[in-house]
């Protein structure tokens, strides 16, 4: 029997894995991947977009609609664990949220470094996505959520560092999450051609605070088969994601035909890897001993 693989995503909010890797994570369920989804924090600070959830009845009770939405998108993605660390959401960058006593932003990293150790060293993934260094956009709980993944898949593998978390894990591959220029042009020029408004409301996707230069991609996986269970773990998000969202806002046979690719960058690899590839296990050895 073939060894198991396993994919871990760390993500800040509710919403996040179905935005950045939504088809990663359904294309890993088809193959048989064994796929786990960490949300970070609670994400009761975000703007709630759905018209039927006024803001007076629905804001006391978002963590717990954020948690079953995020349970629901993972259900259609085909994830097979769904895990939250438990921390408060911190709001954007600057809104004096960042300092409140449970925010994220203001975690003791090291003991949240160790909670993520423990998921590692549980799960023992092969492959481990997150975001790059400014967190995708620059919100301090996906910088906060790069941080301790980054250090976390450091630490797993060393017995001497968090003794109690369990076994030690080496993780083979660790990717960011992203979205390439190229890909932001074509939604533009598309949304120009159909007369509709620009992406994000930004005219110039150089202008984006989420944007990968092109040269910067390693990987590309084929989504087209997953684009539909996207779109609808998209719309699962109810209190975040309307349907004017770029992504849902164009047909799906469009999504199909422009869109129908993720994008990642390679940071860490333990394995000899060939550039660009289209699969992130490529190079990937199921069975890996480890003890440091
Ligand atoms: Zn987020």
């Amino acid at each position: 029997m073939a060894e198991e693989l396993r994919l871990l995503s760390v993500h800040a909010h509710a919403d996040d894995e179905s935005i950045t890797m939504g088809g990663l994570l359904a294309t890993c369920h088809d193959r048989g991947i064994r796929t786990a989804n960490i949300c970070c924090t609670d994400g009761k600070l975000a703007t709630i977009v759905a018209d039927d959830m006024p803001e007076e009845t629905t804001r006391p009770r978002l963590a717990e609609i954020r948690q079953a939405e995020l349970r629901a998108a993972c259900a259609i993605l085909g994830v097979d664990e769904v895990h939250f660390l438990g921390y408060g959401d911190s709001g954007m960058w600057g809104e004096p949220t960042n300092q409140l006593a449970d925010a994220f932003w203001k975690v003791d990293v090291d003991e949240a470094v160790g909670r993520l150790v423990a998921h590692i060293r549980r799960f023992r993934p092969h492959v481990v996505v997150t975001y790059d260094g400014v967190g995708g956009y620059g919100h301090p709980d996906h910088i906060q959520t790069h941080r301790i993944t980054l250090l976390a898949v450091e630490a797993a593998h060393m017995r001497s560092m968090y003794a109690d978390g369990g076994e030690p894990w080496r993780v083979q591959k660790l990717y960011y999450t992203s979205i390439p220029l190229s890909f932001l042009k074509r939604a533009a020029a598309l949304a120009k051609e159909a007369g509709r408004p620009a992406p994000f409301g930004v005219e110039n996707p150089e202008d984006l605070p989420f944007v990968t230069p092109d040269e910067w991609i390693t990987s590309t996986v084929d989504i087209r088969d997953a684009v539909h269970r996207k779109r609808e773990a998209l719309v699962a998000h109810h209190s975040q994601i309307g349907p004017d969202w770029p992504l849902l806002a164009i047909p799906e046979a469009v999504t199909i035909e422009h869109f129908g690719t993720e994008a990642f960058q390679l940071v860490i690899s333990r394995v000899p890897v060939t550039l660009p590839e289209t699969d992130l296990f490529a190079g990937v050895t199921a069975k890996e001993a480890v003890a440091v």
